[in-house]
């Protein structure tokens, strides 16, 4: 199993696929502007070929595309790989959709005899370049184990979750948690400078107090202390993911009570000159509005 499709050479999928290629697969990138197509070539990877000619010709084809509409179009569209795809293709795809839409893809594409794993990953950008992400594979345990090199050539932590859409609820309730910690840092940043602490001082304390988290550690330093918001996750991204946790929320009858307005906040940032920016931004949002 050594070529691969790599489909969304964007902020995540970009690192990904160098890093499929450093392992020794032979990756073909496939993206909607080309222009990732181009930087692709330019550290050797293949492009050129459309969406069908990888579904008849690879032997993985993995997707790392923004919303669940585009996954969906991407498989199941006319010009989609099912349409295509040769029997035994796996897929592989470590966008963020919807649990349901995971096990709807799943289910219709064992029908065909095609592969397909929900495999959404952790670790940000950072990660993604450093190969170190935490992938959750919801699916088959056997094809978990027949992907698993490929697992490793992303990520360091790799988890079999359960059945098709397993993998994709695990991530869900991580969004749900990034959601909350990057509203807590924004406010909480806000509130120092409106105190007269210093923020910097509060950093250096909070992070080896229990305020400590990951997110505090990503946002602070690397984006908030330096007054710059661009690359990373995007805040309309993260808003995506919070309203896909309302559905599973919704389907489970489990009330969200803070989560309600943790989205709230996501939704507003999402539809503000500021959605494109990295989530770490919602402490201009919250804070500079
Ligand atoms: P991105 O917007 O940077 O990249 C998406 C890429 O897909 C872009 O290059 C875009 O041109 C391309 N694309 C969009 N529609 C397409 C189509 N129909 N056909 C071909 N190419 C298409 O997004 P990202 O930040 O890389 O995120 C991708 C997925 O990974 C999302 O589901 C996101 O929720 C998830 N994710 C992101 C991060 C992060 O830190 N950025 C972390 C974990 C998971």
């Amino acid at each position: 199993m050594k070529n691969v499709g790599f489909i969304g050479l964007g902020n995540m999928g970009m690192p990904m696929a160098k890093n499929m290629m450093a392992e020794g697969y032979v990756v073909t990138g496939f993206n909607r502007s080309k222009g990732k197509e181009q930087g692709f070539s330019e550290v050797g990877g293949k492009v050129g070929y459309s969406v069908a000619q990888l579904a008849e010709t690879e032997d993985v084809i993995c997707l790392c595309l923004p919303k669940p509409e585009d996954v969906e179009r991407m498989v199941l569209g006319e010009d989609g790989i099912l349409n295509h795809a040769k029997e035994g293709l796996y897929i592989v795809d470590f966008s963020t959709i919807s649990p349901k839409l995971a096990e709807h893809l799943y289910q219709v594409c064992h029908q065909r005899n095609i592969h397909f794993v929900d495999a959404p990953v952790s670790g940000g950008t950072t990660g993604a370049e450093a190969g170190t992400l935490t992938v959750m594979v919801g699916g088959e345990k056997e094809v978990f184990s027949q992907l698993y090199s490929l697992f490793k050539s992303v990520g360091e932590q790799i988890f079999h979750t359960g059945a098709a859409g397993s993998g994709t609820k695990v991530k869900l309730l991580n969004q749900y948690m990034v959601g909350m910690h990057t509203l807590a840092v924004a406010e909480g940043v806000g509130l120092a400078e409106q105190s007269g602490v210093d923020p910097e001082l509060v950093y250096e304390i909070l992070s080896q107090s229990f305020a400590q988290s990951k997110l505090y550690d990503r946002h602070y330093p690397n984006f908030i202390a330096k007054d710059q918001f661009d690359g990373g996750f995007a805040i309309e991204l993260l808003f995506k993911d919070l309203d896909l946790v309302r559905e599973m929320a919704e389907e489970s009858d489990t009330p969200l009570t803070i989560g309600r307005q943790v989205t709230s906040q996501f939704e507003q940032a999402a539809h503000s000159d500021l959605k494109k920016k990295d989530m770490s931004a919602m402490y201009k949002f919250i804070n500079k509005q």
